[in-house]
This record gives structure tokens, sequence and C-alpha cells, in this order.
């Protein structure tokens, strides 16, 4: 069993996290690994910036990451949007990266770049997305946080949007979560514990194309930092504990301006047609171990079938009620998982509405 590896000396550490840096700027380059993980490493800059295109690419070695051979092992960093860094404040920033290799084709695990460019083909279709975000803590044992150790605690019903001791589990990690997200810029649009203790949602969105992925993948990075400090694991595996206990997902909540004006729920119906005709192909993409989240059970639909309905929690998709009652508005893809990744599940959205890319 792991040793706790909770930051010790948090009050000692403070000290110097104040200390003037002289004009230097730190920027922490944060890209994508080869198993669905976020890795980062600090460059020093010599004056504050105000764009990500005025960073220059970096490499790291992608034999250790999964991502390359240890033969030719350099690759890219790319850097396409910068945030201002909650932890180490000033003008130090948090830089999302796409990973490129040497021959200047993208990464293997670069989902984002052909997401981009989804985006960017179709943007005269301004689409929004909303996803809902849902994790698990776990202690230093590998158990869910607060739970007893090897035991269970009581079973779901007062947990979902709890509040109050023995119903909800670990909100320090969360508020202090939530509050670093909007330190960075990052659309939270809330937050809500869930109906596993020690499981909990934040929802990022609605963003237009390319900057959901963007800013989900630096929530999840500030969630790994954060959680670091508090000595507390993130989990975002689909079904943590098996049996009576919900999975974690990844609702994804998608419109474009034809499903939001005026009669819009015509557009939406006609997607569900085109998101039936690929499902197959959209469960591929969203997450791994999620046959074991989509069992029919817990709010889920099953994973080998495709439906949808207003307000059915229990549909591959759901209709919003206010949705249907205006007659426009949104739709909620309820089946991609926890650990699915953000480009992957809006690049295929995208693909699914729109159409392949243009040669
Ligand atoms: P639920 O009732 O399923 O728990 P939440 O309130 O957790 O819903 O999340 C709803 C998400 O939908 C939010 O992230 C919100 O930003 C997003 N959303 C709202 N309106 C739209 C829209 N028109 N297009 C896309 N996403 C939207
Ligand atoms: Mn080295
Ligand atoms: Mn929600
Ligand atoms: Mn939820
Ligand atoms: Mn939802």
């Amino acid at each position: 069993m792991a040793e706790s590896t909770t930051i010790s000396n948090t009050e000692t550490l403070m000290k110097y996290m104040k200390l003037d840096q002289k004009g230097a700027v730190l920027a922490e380059y944060i890209w994508i690994d080869g198993s669905n993980g976020v890795r980062s490493k600090t460059k020093t800059l010599t004056s504050p910036v105000k764009s990500y295109k005025e960073l220059s690419e970096w490499n790291f070695d992608g034999s250790s990451c999964g991502q390359a051979e240890g033969g030719n092992s350099d690759v890219y960093l790319r850097p396409v949007a910068i945030f201002p860094d909650p932890i180490r404040l000033g003008d130090n920033i948090l830089v999302m990266c796409e990973c490129w290799d040497h021959d200047g084709t993208p990464n293997k695990f670069n989902y984002r770049h052909d997401a981009a460019r989804q985006m960017e083909a179709h943007k005269d279709q301004k689409p929004w997305f909303g996803l809902e975000q849902e994790y698990t803590l776990l202690g230093d044992d590998g158990w869910p946080y607060g739970w007893p150790k090897g035991g269970f605690p009581a079973p779901q019903g007062p947990y979902y949007c709890g509040v109050g001791t023995t119903k909800v589990y670990c909100r320090d990690v969360v508020e202090a979560h939530y509050k670093a997200c909007l330190y960075a810029g990052i659309k939270v649009s809330g937050i809500n514990a869930e109906v596993m203790p020690a499981q909990w949602e934040f929802q990022v969105g609605p963003c237009e194309g390319i900057e959901l992925g963007d800013h989900l993948w630096m929530a999840r990075w500030l969630l790994y930092r954060v959680a670091e400090e508090f000595g507390v694991q993130i989990t975002f595996a689909p079904k943590p504990i098996k049996g009576d206990w919900n999975g974690t997902g990844l609702h994804t909540n998608v419109s474009t301006t034809d499903m939001r004006k005026d009669g819009g729920m015509k557009a939406i119906e006609a997607a569900m047609g085109k998101l039936e005709k690929r499902h197959v192909e959209h469960i591929k993409l969203y997450g791994e171990g999620n046959i074991e989240r989509m069992t029919g059970e817990h709010e889920t639909a099953s994973i080998d079938k495709f439906d949808w309905g207003v307000a059915n929690r229990g549909a591959s998709i759901r209709i919003p009620r206010q949705c249907a009652a205006d007659g426009k508005g949104y739709f909620e893809d309820r089946r991609p998982a926890s650990n699915a990744c953000p480009y992957q599940i809006t690049g295929i959205m995208m693909e699914t509405l729109f159409g392949g890319l243009p040669e």
C-alpha cells in the first residue's frame, strides 16, 4: 500500500512561494500522455506573455510517457492555449500543448489536432459543448476517500448533492479545485457531490469549439495537482467500485446555432438520427471500461443499444424537459465515461453531425 505523499510542509513552502522571481516567469507546459494521463514540466521565461503565440515549442522524452520509441524519443510540445497559474500566481502561466512527432506529423495521442480541424471546418454552426466531469477521490490506500477501511458506507441515497458529516466526503479538495479553476479562467459552470460518496462532478462549459477540450483537460490537470497537496488520489475510472455503486460519467451537452434558434427541436431530432447510425463508433471513443458502467442500471443506458428521450436519464441521449417545452436548446449525450477524451468526444460529435473533414 502506498505511503501518504501529502506535501507535509505546506507552511514552510509558502515562505518560498512568496519570494520575488526577479522578473522570471514560469510556464508550466502541460500535455496528454500515452495512457490518457497528463504530464507537465516547467520552463523559465524572461518576460510575461499575453498569448500562446509568443511561446516557443519545446520537447520531452516521449519514450518515458508511452508516446515514442526509445531510439527516436523526442516529441515536440506546441503551445495552443495559456491560463493564469493559480498555484504560482503572478505572471506565471499554465500552457496547454499539442504533441507533435519529429517528422512533422501529430503524435499518435494528439487527438486535439483533428478535433480542432473539425471545429474550424464547421465554425459557422457555433458548436457549444458543456461537459459534466465526474470523478472519484481516493485515499492513499486507493479506497474511496472517507470510506471505512476495507468496508462500505451506508447505501446510496443521501450523498447526491449532500451536505453534512457522513453525507459528503472531501469537500476541501473540491472547493480548492473550483477556486483554482476560476482563477485560471476555466469556464467551470458548477459543481456537485455525486450519488456515490467520494464521487463529485464539475461542469465545464458551455464552450465553443476546441475550447471545451482545452478547458476540460486543464481542469483535470488542476484536479490532480490540487489533490496532490491534500494527499488525495483522483480516479476517472468509469466503475471504481463494483456492485450497487454508481459509475462515473462525462455527460456531454451539445448544441449548434440551428438547435438553439426557435424551432431548433427539428435540428435536435435530425441529430438523433445521425447519432443512432454511428452508435458503435461513438462508444469506441467514449472511454475504456465503459462497458462496466453502461449496464442499463444506475442512470445509464445499455451500451449496445441507442435510444433517446425527453427527461430520460436511462436513455443514451436525454433531451432536457425545458428544451422540449421551448422547442429548442441542446441535447445531453449520457454515454461517455469519465475517462474519455473531450477532444475525441467533441471531434466525433462534429463529424457525425456535419460529415468528415474536407480534403
Ligand atoms: P444535469 O442536469 O445533467 O446534471 P448539469 O447542470 O450538470 O446537468 O450540466 C449541464 C451542462 O450543460 C453544463 O455544463 C452547461 O454549461 C451545459 N449547457 C447548457 N446549455 C447548453 C447549450 N445550449 N449547449 C451546450 N451545453 C449547454
Ligand atoms: Mn533530462
Ligand atoms: Mn450534472
Ligand atoms: Mn452527474
Ligand atoms: Mn447530466
